[in-house]
C-alpha cells in the first residue's frame, strides 16, 4: 500500500502542473479524491492492515491528500494570475493615443535661436536679475536726473527703497542697458556678449506696447569697432534667425547711453515691404536701436572712451516673432490663450 500512496503522490503532483484549467483541475481532484477516486479507493483497504500498519498507512494518506489539495490551491492561484494576465494584455493593433508633450513659447524659441546664432559668433550670453536700481538703470547710463522715464509713470519703483540721495531706489528694470555696465564692471574690455530677459514699463497697453516684455540685448566692445562691422553683425543675425536676406536700414537715433545712436529698421517680413497694419503701411518695421556707448557709460564701466569703443543692439524680440509668423498684435504672446500657443509646437 505505502508503494502505491507513494505512486499516487508522484503522479497527482505532476498532474496537477500539466493542469491548464480550472476544470481540469477539478476533474483530477475527482480522479484522486472523488468518492471513487483513487487514493478513496485505496483507503477503503485500510481495514484489512493491522492496527500499527493502518496508523502509519492513515498517516501516509493524509500526506498525500493535504500535500494534493495544497498543490491543487497554488496551480488554481497560477492560472488565475495567467487569466487576468491575459485579459490586461494591451491590444496593440489598436491605435495609440497622441502624448501631449508641450513645447517651447514662440518668444523663447527665438530666444535660444538668437543664442545660437551669437553664440556661434564667439559672444558670451549674460543674465542678470530683474530688480535693479537707479544707479545701474539711469545714472551709469546717463540719463539726466530729471530725466521722464525715471518717473513712476515709465518705471515700477518698489516701495521702501528709496534714500536721500535718489540713486539706491530699486526697480523693476526698465531695460536691459544696465546689465551691460554690471558685465563690463565685472569683466572689462573687449568683450562681446548677450543679456536677454524681461523688462518693465509702466504704461498702457496697445497692439505693439505692453507693460512687461522680452528684450534682447548684444554689446561689442574694442578698440576702434566701426558701425559698418556693426551692420554687418545685424544682417548677419537676422540670416541666421530668418534663414533669408533681410533688408535693413539705418536711421539717425537718440538715447541718453549712446553717442552717436541709431534706429535699425528692418523690411516688414509680415508683407514683404509692400505695406500692412502691422508696419503701418510703411514696409518697415522698427527692431532694433542701438548706438555706440556714450563716453559716461564706459567711464562708469571703468573703460576709457579714448581707447574703448562699441556697438550696442537691442533686438525687439516680440517684434522679430510678430515678423517671423506673421502676427499683428503683441498682447497675444502674454495672453496665456493656449488656442493660440499651440500653434507653435
Ligand atoms: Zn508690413
Amino acid at each position: 500500500m505505502k508503494s502505491r500512496l507513494e505512486e499516487i503522490r508522484a503522479e497527482s503532483i505532476a498532474a496537477l502542473r500539466e493542469a491548464a484549467s480550472p476544470e481540469m483541475l477539478e476533474q483530477l481532484r475527482q480522479t484522486y479524491l472523488g468518492k471513487k477516486g483513487r487514493l478513496t479507493e485505496l483507503l477503503k483497504g485500510l481495514g484489512k492492515l493491522s492496527p500499527e500498519e493502518r496508523k502509519q498507512m492513515g498517516q501516509l494518506a493524509n500526506e498525500v491528500k493535504n500535500l494534493f489539495s495544497n498543490a491543487m490551491e497554488t496551480r488554481k492561484e497560477e492560472l488565475l494570475e495567467q487569466a487576468s494576465l491575459l485579459a490586461s494584455h494591451p491590444d496593440l493593433t489598436i491605435p495609440g493615443l497622441s502624448v501631449a508633450t508641450g513645447g517651447l513659447h514662440p518668444i523663447t524659441q527665438m530666444c535660444y535661436d538668437l543664442n545660437d546664432s551669437f553664440r556661434s559668433l564667439n559672444f558670451e550670453i549674460f543674465e542678470e536679475d530683474e530688480i535693479t536700481s537707479e544707479l545701474f538703470a539711469f545714472d551709469y547710463l546717463n540719463f539726466p536726473p530729471d530725466h521722464p522715464a525715471r518717473d513712476s509713470m515709465d518705471t515700477y519703483w518698489i516701495e521702501g527703497t528709496e534714500n536721500k540721495e535718489g540713486a539706491k531706489r530699486h526697480c523693476l528694470r526698465p531695460h536691459l542697458t544696465g546689465g551691460s555696465v554690471r558685465y563690463l564692471k565685472e569683466h572689462g574690455a573687449p568683450a562681446r556678449f548677450v543679456y536677454p530677459g524681461r523688462v518693465y514699463r509702466n504704461e498702457a497697453t496697445d497692439a505693439r506696447h505692453e507693460r512687461a516684455f522680452f528684450q534682447y540685448e548684444a554689446l561689442i566692445v574694442d578698440r576702434d569697432f566701426s558701425f559698418s562691422s556693426g551692420l554687418v553683425l545685424v544682417s548677419t543675425i537676422l540670416e541666421r534667425v530668418f534663414g533669408r536676406d533681410v533688408p535693413v536700414r539705418m536711421r539717425a537715433g537718440f538715447f541718453p547711453f549712446v553717442e552717436p545712436g541709431f534706429e535699425i529698421d528692418m523690411q516688414c517680413q509680415v508683407c514683404q515691404g509692400q505695406g500692412c497694419t502691422v508696419c503701418h503701411h510703411s514696409g518697415w518695421i522698427e527692431v532694433m536701436p542701438g548706438g555706440s556707448p556714450h563716453p559716461n557709460v564706459l567711464r562708469a564701466a571703468g573703460l576709457d572712451p579714448d581707447i574703448w569703443s562699441g556697438f550696442y543692439i537691442n533686438i525687439g524680440l516680440d517684434r522679430l516673432v510678430m515678423m517671423r509668423y506673421g502676427i499683428d498684435d503683441v498682447r497675444l504672446f502674454h495672453s496665456a490663450d493656449l488656442r493660440f500657443l499651440q500653434q507653435f509646437k
